[in-house]
């Protein structure tokens, strides 16, 4: 009885060693990235077996929201370190709310004069700030300079780091009632005393009597230039800490400039990591591939791009959700924005989120296996 106890279990030995080979066999595998976040009440025994699955299904790094405080970063990153992935602090820019140490003068104001801390266009959570305003540097120097001081963080993630949409995606304007075929004030910013006076004093355009704001090239050149020369900024904070710093950012950048005027093809990071939600802008999935193609040739193929896929939660679903925000990538499509992703010249992927990901597993294994040839 013995002897045949012996026996499975070296039956058991065999047989896992040999799964562990053939994983380990399999030549090429593209870099996975994940937009997460927490870590709420989570043990850090539960944390450590939800990054272990997540290492063991394929992804390489975390892009972790864990709010403000350094402690927290300090804490999980740990535990992902541990698991063998990259950590990556995703912590939002120009949205940020009500908080004792933002004066409440560091908003930015609309084309109609409003703030965007007590008028936020949208949603309530839109309390963005100028970008034109000092005190919004020193707030976030200090943010992302103690966070990147923690050793356990490989990189910065920005996020947000942008103005207000003044054009919503599309796929969007059912879900707030809009059309949005121009530039509309109650969207438009920012429009505070620093801003205007700012561009009057470099181009001697006063921006609040033309005809129409959104036809004076310059002005947009000036909102651009606005959040470049922050994302300069904020990279000099991170990268004398020795660390990385990278961004989500609008595809394109043709679609980035005209939403949210992020001209990101000029920002100094490290990393790109746009949002190719395919759905937001009524296309299927090989449209990843062709706004793959605009962004890695934006960058002229000198910055890694990871293309973000937008997956959806509930696929059985997809076809009677009307909120957006549900929509997604199926499991019979993520296997397709993987691919033309990576034959567009991406340099890998970034799920949104892992949580989201249901029977996608499978097919998602299949493509980030498989070894593509850029086209
Ligand atoms: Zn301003």
């Amino acid at each position: 009885m013995k002897k045949v106890m012996f026996l499975c279990l070296g039956l058991i030995a065999l047989i896992s060693c040999g799964e562990q080979k053939s994983k380990n066999e399999k030549a090429f595998k593209i870099p996975v990235y994940a937009w997460t976040g927490g870590p709420g009440d989570a043990s850090d025994k539960e944390l450590s077996e939800q990054f272990a699955d997540y290492k063991e299904k394929g992804i390489d790094g975390l892009l972790y929201n864990g709010g403000h405080d350094p402690e927290t970063y300090k804490r999980v990153g740990a535990l992902v370190k541990k698991v063998g992935m990259e950590f990556h602090a995703w912590i939002p820019t120009m949205v940020q709310g009500k908080n004792p140490k933002i004066s409440e003068d560091l908003y930015a104001h609309n084309r109609n004069g409003e703030s965007a801390l007590e008028k936020p266009a949208y949603v309530p959570y839109y309390t963005f700030l100028c970008p034109s305003k000092e005190g919004t540097y020193d707030f976030l120097s200090n943010l992302y300079g103690s966070v990147a001081a923690v050793p356990e963080i490989d990189g910065i993630h920005l996020d947000y780091i942008r103005f207000p949409d003044v054009i919503l995606a599309e796929g969007l304007w059912d879900k707030y009632g809009l059309v949005m075929d121009k530039e509309y004030p109650e969207y438009d910013y920012c429009y505070c005393e620093r801003c205007t006076g700012d561009f009057m004093e470099k181009t001697g355009i006063d921006i609040k009597t033309a005809e129409d704001a959104s036809q004076v090239k310059e002005w947009k050149q000036f909102r651009y230039d606005l959040i470049t020369n922050l994302v300069g900024r904020l990279a000099k904070v991170v990268h004398e800490k020795d660390k990385t710093i990278n961004a989500a950012v609008f595809p394109g950048p043709t679609i980035a400039k005209a939403k949210v005027r992020q001209e990101w093809n000029k920002w100094d990071l490290d990393a790109v990591y746009p949002m190719n939600y395919n759905d937001f802008y009524l296309k299927g999935p090989e449209w990843v591939g062709e706004v793959v193609k605009e962004e890695v040739a934006s960058v002229n193929g000198m910055k890694p791009i990871y293309s973000g896929l937008f997956i959806c939660p509930n696929p059985e679903n997809k076809s009677n959700e009307n909120d957006p925000e549900n929509h997604g990538l199926l499991p019979s499509e993520i296997g397709t924005a993987i691919k033309t992703s990576m034959e567009n010249g991406a340099t890998g992927i970034c799920l949104f989120t892992p949580e989201r990901m249901k029977e996608h597993w499978v097919a998602f294994e299949k493509a980030i296996y498989t070894e593509y040839t850029v086209k």
